[in-house]
């Protein structure tokens, strides 16, 4: 008789997005006259730019032609994209980043829940609370985690890294030492950034305890201030206890597309074993490479009218934020992030709970956003909005929201 993996019957029950949208399809189904504004969910809205759709459609017409047709891409990718990822998100920010030591992937979603695989089942993580939650479920999964306590909404071998306004939503060194460390910066949901120098005191704690940090910088493109880094391999140590996590979904729109990329430096050692060869076989082993149409799109991304265009795409959804942000301060909230991430995280009036005042929201004003709470113990009391709306839908939200 077979059985299941019981990690996941560890998993508690209502996953945060679902619960979102069954009261809103609710709500919507009740007051059928209400126009509802999302603000919610993470997702885009802007249309892929005409340089992004041109490569897209050239490499369709390569793909129907026998002398260009394509089949199977390169496990690890194709050499253009990583060529032009070193080149330009790397060297370009002096860091000392190898073609072959990026892996093309359809996405950072699946890296971030996949690269725990290789580390193993005994390693402790630590999380910043609040969290994106693919961390800590995909060590569910994996039986890292340990119980759940329903009461305070922790696992029992997760160390937790609280991030709150006393601490400008960046987590102080843990007390426990863990394994591995996850870090997002920018921060989904909190929308808070690290500086060059606290990052390199997680660099130099971790290379000291002799944990890796996997760091996801999906929000690297809406950076703003000069002292924020972009990729956690500008502090130096990293080559030696860092995993960097990127994706195409922010900068690029391509979270219908699919595209992203992990990088693992050759000089990341367990003993006498590089993580490097660890995450490339199992690349090899289970996933045969994003689509070369897509992956050409990618390079699009760092052509001259590529990143022209992008950059105007990225300032539209940071104009949004800055309306939100400021909006909302007028209006009395406390908010902070929106500088250098699409997300505004406020805190929520009146000590209401993130629940209570996402239930306000769309009951007074019908603007949708997402309970803090959703995302870790420390969100409670808090609420993020993000700014990937209309211009349009963002103003009108905001002002429903300054007229409550
Ligand atoms: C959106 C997001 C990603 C990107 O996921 P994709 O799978 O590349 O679309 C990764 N990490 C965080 C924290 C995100 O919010």
């Amino acid at each position: 008789m077979y059985k299941i993996n019981e990690n996941y019957l560890k998993l508690p029950e209502s996953y945060l997005f679902s619960t979102i949208a069954k009261k809103v399809n609710a709500y919507g189904a009740a007051n059928p006259d209400k126009k509802i504004i999302r603000l919610g969910i993470g997702d885009v809205t802007q249309p892929l730019a005409p340089a992004i759709i041109q490569a897209l459609h050239d490499a369709v017409d390569e793909m129907g032609r026998a002398e260009t047709f394509r089949g199977y891409a390169p496990d690890l990718g194709y050499e253009f994209l990583r060529k032009a990822i070193a080149e330009n998100d790397y060297k370009a920010r002096g860091c000392n980043i190898a073609a072959d030591e990026i892996f093309i992937s359809d996405g950072a979603k699946c890296d971030s829940g996949n690269i725990q695989e290789i580390f193993s089942t005994d390693n402790r993580i630590a999380v910043c609370d609040p969290v994106y939650p693919v961390y800590v479920d995909s060590n569910v999964m994996a039986g890292r985690a340990g119980a759940f306590d329903k009461l305070k909404g922790t696992w029992s071998n997760v160390v937790y890294m609280p991030c709150t306004a006393d601490n400008g939503f960046t987590p102080e060194l843990p007390g426990e030492t863990p394994d591995l460390i996850y870090l997002c910066f920018p921060n989904n949901p909190t929308g808070a950034a690290i500086t060059g120098r606290k990052l390199q005191e997680w660099v130099d704690y971790a290379c000291r305890v002799g944990a890796v940090i996997i760091y996801d910088a999906a929000y690297e493109a809406y950076i703003s201030e000069p002292d924020i880094p972009h990729s956690i391999f500008e502090c130096e140590g990293a080559r030696n206890c860092a995993i960097e996590l990127r994706s195409f979904s922010k900068n690029a729109g391509f979270t219908g597309v699919r595209l992203g990329f992990t990088v693992v430096p050759k000089d990341l050692r367990c003993g006498g074993t590089a993580l490097h060869s660890l995450w490339a076989r199992r690349h090899g082993t289970k996933y045969n490479g994003a689509p070369y149409i897509v992956q050409r799109a990618g390079e699009a991304v760092y052509s001259q009218e590529g990143k022209e265009q992008l950059k105007k795409q990225v300032a539209y959804y940071m104009n949004n934020a800055k309306y939100i942000y400021h909006g909302l301060r007028e209006a009395g909230y406390t908010v902070s992030g929106g500088v250098n991430a699409p997300y505004i995280w406020l805190k929520t009036p009146d000590g209401m709970t993130s629940w209570e005042f996402f239930d306000r929201l769309l009951e007074t004003v019908h603007v949708v956003g997402t309970p803090g709470s959703g995302f870790g113990p420390s969100g409670e009391g808090y609420f993020r909005l993000t700014a990937f709306g209309s211009y349009e839908n963002t103003v009108e939200a905001v002002d429903r929201i300054k007229g409550m």
